[in-house]
């Protein structure tokens, strides 16, 4: 039985448009995948082209419909049918792409931020820490280190609770933050104590960034009253060492001990204030 060459042609004209109606989708949604920016606005408007490519392709099937008579017709078809199939593929590894890359932002971020405070975390702040000192010493630059401990934390978390405890960890971040500098690296080094890293910084400077930090939240109100909840303002005070590179090449874990040991004496001689770490044996 011979088949009419139409009907052929009539199936590659469905297949192909329903592949092209196909491929809106997964571009839609990469579309939505894009960070806005250059490459969104070019697969906008690669998108339109491909609007125009089905239009024409539908409107060239209407019209050519009843004219279709012999092979050369059905590579029109076959070609069609194949860009749309490219186009779909294209789509589509794109859209991956864009997927994995916002999940590659994603787990970059977490693996650096600390989730509760939205600063540096721990095992940032150690990489960075010998970094900075063995450039510090590299090109002879002062390095300063802070180490800053919430006072009597744990009357917070007893009268109020966790939850109004971590947000208050989570504001107190946030205004220490706004006042460093953006050369300063500022990380949550353990529970509720942060630490910042302060290039190019003289422990005489140092000192003075301390204190500006430690009135600033002895002035701040942390968390504001909350009628529902029945809770006053939360002040609070906070202590903090400090200590920077001395004469003698020290590593990041002895600069450490020197901050901590401030940090420390601040807490012995009655919180709310800085103490800067005076080399006696040179640790
Ligand atoms: P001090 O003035 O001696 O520092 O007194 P403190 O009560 O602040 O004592 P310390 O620094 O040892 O206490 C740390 C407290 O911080 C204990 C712990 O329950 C609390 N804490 C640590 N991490 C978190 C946290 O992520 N969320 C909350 N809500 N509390 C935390
Ligand atoms: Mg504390
Ligand atoms: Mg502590």
């Amino acid at each position: 039985m011979e088949i009419d060459i139409s009907v052929i042609i009539n199936i590659f004209v469905f297949v192909g448009v329903s592949i092209l109606g196909i491929s809106f989708f997964p571009i839609r949604k990469l579309i939505s995948q894009l960070a806005s920016g250059g490459i969104r606005r070019k697969w906008k408007l690669l998108s339109g082209l491909i609007f125009l490519f089905l239009f024409g392709y539908i409107g060239y099937n209407v019209i050519y419909w009843d004219k279709f008579f012999d092979y050369l017709d059905l590579v029109i078809s076959i070609v069609f049918f194949f860009s749309a199939v490219l186009i779909l593929l294209v789509g589509l590894l794109t859209m991956q792409t864009a997927i994995d890359l916002n999940q590659i932002h994603t787990l970059r971020r977490d693996n650096i931020i600390d989730p509760l405070m939205g600063i540096y975390n721990r095992r940032y702040f150690d990489v960075q820490l010998s970094v900075e000192i063995k450039r510090a010493y590299r090109y002879n630059l002062p390095l300063s280190m802070l180490l800053i401990d919430i006072d009597h934390f744990k009357k917070i978390n007893d009268a109020f609770g966790h939850y109004i405890g971590d947000l208050v960890l989570q504001n107190l971040s946030r205004l220490l933050q706004k006042n460093v500098r953006e050369t300063d690296m500022i990380a949550r080094y353990g529970g509720e104590e942060i630490a910042v890293i302060a290039p190019h910084t003289s422990i005489s400077n140092a000192e003075i960034l301390a204190q500006r930090l430690r009135l600033e939240i002895e002035k701040s109100i942390i968390l504001p009253a909350n009628n529902y909840e029945n809770r006053q303002e939360i002040h609070l005070t906070i202590s903090i060492g400090v200590s920077g590179l001395g004469e003698k090449n020290i590593d990041a874990q002895m600069l450490i001990k020197k901050t901590d040991q401030a940090l420390y004496q601040a807490k012995q001689e009655g919180r709310n204030r800085v103490v800067i770490f005076k080399d006696k044996k040179d640790l």
